[in-house]
């Protein structure tokens, strides 16, 4: 399925949840969060249904995120739900809290693959960035979730100016031993975050002039879809991914939509424009309808962000509420 400039778009992010059991300085509100309603977040069927009548239009990869989504009791089902529809790589974003215990069981369900967020390899540091988080449960979930075949396990890094970019480095060396893949997330304007300012993104030539002291840095093959760009440390198992909508905009390969908590379809992560489909779902509108709703998100999708310095910066929703 193409949209209006030609990109196939096979890819939906879902966040199932805005809630989460981390407070992450650059990601969650300052003030106390407030979260939704229960009742104003899609049920499992919802999510499933849409999901169902996408895969009719080509969607082959589904990632759930949120919002924490170990946190969604009824994460089983929906991951089992959304894998008999057939689609092909279902994965998860997870801050990694309680996967240690629920990996084995999210394999059997039909999950693919984790990204579990790690934006420190210090204890102490990642108590305070995430504001209380055991960085050991984290180790615990990697562990477990490479035992599970959860593979490949994908470390979310997104390196902040004076808060952790001083172990960009220590990072990427963890790829020469483990078959991980480190991906360096630049930072983005994202709710009332109080890391975002401009400076403190710190962007993709920076970092690999940092990491480039460790050896040969060999830009692996683009497949031609999605942001991340690859490359392997000479000598190292892991890869080391680098997405970086600032810096390296990747709009002309975007083949994503996403689905939020709320039930609003985001054609584009950074533009306002959301199709509701939970209401005309909870008042009974038919496949037909809805598959015509899923198109037309398809077909507004716009041709990309702006955040590099052509335009001022504009923010968006914390990602926690549109799903990161
Ligand atoms: N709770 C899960 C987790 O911690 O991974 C999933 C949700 S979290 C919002 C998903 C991803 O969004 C994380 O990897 C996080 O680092 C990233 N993220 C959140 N806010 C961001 C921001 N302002 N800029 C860049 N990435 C951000």
């Amino acid at each position: 399925m193409q949209d209006s400039f030609k990109r196939q778009i096979d890819y939906l992010r879902i966040s199932i949840t805005d809630r989460c059991s981390l407070k992450c300085i650059y990601c969650s509100p300052d003030k106390k969060p407030e979260y939704f309603k229960q009742s104003e977040i899609l049920t499992a069927d919802e999510i499933i249904r849409f999901v169902r009548i996408a895969s009719k239009h080509g969607l082959m990869k589904v990632r759930l995120t949120g919002g924490e989504p170990l946190m969604r009791k009824d994460l089983l089902s929906i991951i089992s739900g959304i894998k008999k529809i057939g689609i092909r790589d279902l994965s998860l974003t997870t801050n990694g809290l309680m996967l240690a215990e629920m990996a084995g069981a999210l394999k059997k369900a039909g999950l693919n693959r984790v990204n579990i967020s790690l934006d420190t390899l210090d204890p102490d540091r990642y108590f305070a960035m995430t504001q209380g988080g055991d960085i050991r449960r984290v180790w615990e979930a990697i562990e477990e979730a490479k035992k599970a075949g959860l593979n490949p396990v994908k470390l979310n890094v997104v390196p902040i100016r004076g808060i952790n970019d001083d172990e960009v480095v220590k990072f990427a060396s963890l790829t020469f031993d483990n078959d991980y893949h480190v991906r360096f997330i630049e930072l983005m304007p994202a709710g009332e975050d109080r890391a975002w300012k401009k400076k403190a993104c710190v962007k993709k030539p920076e970092l690999i002039e940092k990491i480039s002291e460790l050896g040969e840095l060999i830009l692996l093959e683009f497949k031609g879809k999605g942001p991340s760009r690859n490359y392997r440390l000479k000598g190292a198992k892991g890869i080391i991914g680098f997405i970086s909508p600032i810096s390296d905009c990747f709009c002309d390969y975007c083949n994503r939509l996403r689905l939020t908590a709320q039930g609003k379809i985001r054609p584009c992560l950074f533009s306002d424009i959301e199709i509701d489909i939970k209401t005309p779902m909870r008042n009974g509108i038919s496949d037909e309808i809805l598959e015509k709703l899923f198109l037309s998100a398809v077909a507004v999708k716009p041709a990309g962000h702006y955040l590099d310095d052509s335009k001022p910066f504009k923010g968006i929703p914390a990602m926690s509420k549109i799903g990161g």
